[in-house]
């Protein structure tokens, strides 16, 4: 399995000269699970890269999305694979309760975006399968918990061959007990723990830092700190930082790589991490990924 970041921004695109390294997409990671069979994990602005390169080879392509915010869907209309006559592009229907598929196309309505989702020329197929067991089919492991977050968002686990990853790009590990969000349940860190137990990597929310609580608690999002937690309990291989702070330059995120960096050598010294960057590559057939 190869994973990579094709966006890691969060909330809205921040192109500019303070987050280039870091990348100014929103979420997108691909996840080549064998060769010509491609996972994609939301479709923040980062995905039209990533069809860029789709385009140019012979694949087959499915799209599951954690959420339907808007950072998670925008860059799907920009995904050039859709436009392509004989290319099958295949969906899952939102698992949490709201309508992934209809905002992925609602948006191409004719007057948000000028090419309407009946005029694609490619074959854009939902499936009605659930995804853990269309995958099994492929001898893909995926697990899926609900993530603390404002109208509902999911998080996958994808497994092969003994090998697997966490994909959690928005999720308030300790919200408070009233947020509105989770009324219909609220997950806690152990809960997240056992769900991560021994990946080789987690992609995790990491947004906040304790300076922006207690402002934005019960936001949706977790602080670097609570990221850092989650990563020791599962005792997973390696933590990368993901969704950063639109606001977040460079350096900035750079400062928070290092303080995170710092309270893991004292506390999970096998835990390696990394501030998610746009292009990062992780070789999961690889141990160390
Ligand atoms: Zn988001």
């Amino acid at each position: 399995m190869l994973a990579q970041v094709w966006g890691c921004r969060g909330s809205v695109p921040t192109p500019g000269p303070s987050t280039v390294r870091f990348g100014g997409n929103t979420t997108c990671v691909s996840v080549e699970f064998e060769p010509g069979r491609v996972l994609v994990l939301d479709a923040g602005t980062g995905i039209r890269a990533l069809g860029r390169t789709l385009a140019g080879r012979p694949c087959e392509i499915y799209i599951l999305l954690t959420h339907d915010h808007w950072d998670h869907i925008q860059g799907f209309p920009f995904f050039a694979p859709i436009y392509q006559p004989g290319r099958h592009v295949r969906i899952f229907p939102s698992l949490h309760g709201q309508q992934g598929i209809s905002t992925l196309f609602e948006q191409m309505d004719g007057a948000h975006f000028p090419v309407t989702a009946d005029e694609l020329l490619g074959k854009v197929e939902l499936v009605n399968d659930h995804p853990t067991d269309f995958f099994a089919r492929m001898n893909l492991g995926l697990t899926t918990i609900a993530a603390n977050h404002p109208g509902g968002c999911m998080g996958y686990r994808v497994s092969r061959a003994g090998r697997s990853m966490v994909f959690m790009p928005d999720n308030e590990i300790d919200p408070p007990a009233d947020a509105s969000f989770t009324r219909a349940g609220r997950r806690t860190i152990d809960d997240f723990a056992a769900f991560c137990d021994g990946a080789d990597l987690l992609l995790h929310d990491a947004m906040y830092t304790q300076a922006d609580l207690p402002v934005k608690r019960g936001w949706g999002h977790s602080t670097v700190e609570q990221a850092c937690e989650l990563a020791r309990r599962a005792r997973v291989g390696t933590l990368g930082l993901f969704h950063h702070d639109p606001d977040r330059t460079d350096p900035q995120v750079d400062a928070l790589q290092a303080q995170a960096r710092v309270w893991l050598a004292k506390h999970a010294p096998s835990v390696r991490c990394h501030a998610v960057a746009e292009g990062m590559q992780f070789d999961l057939a690889q141990p160390g990924a």
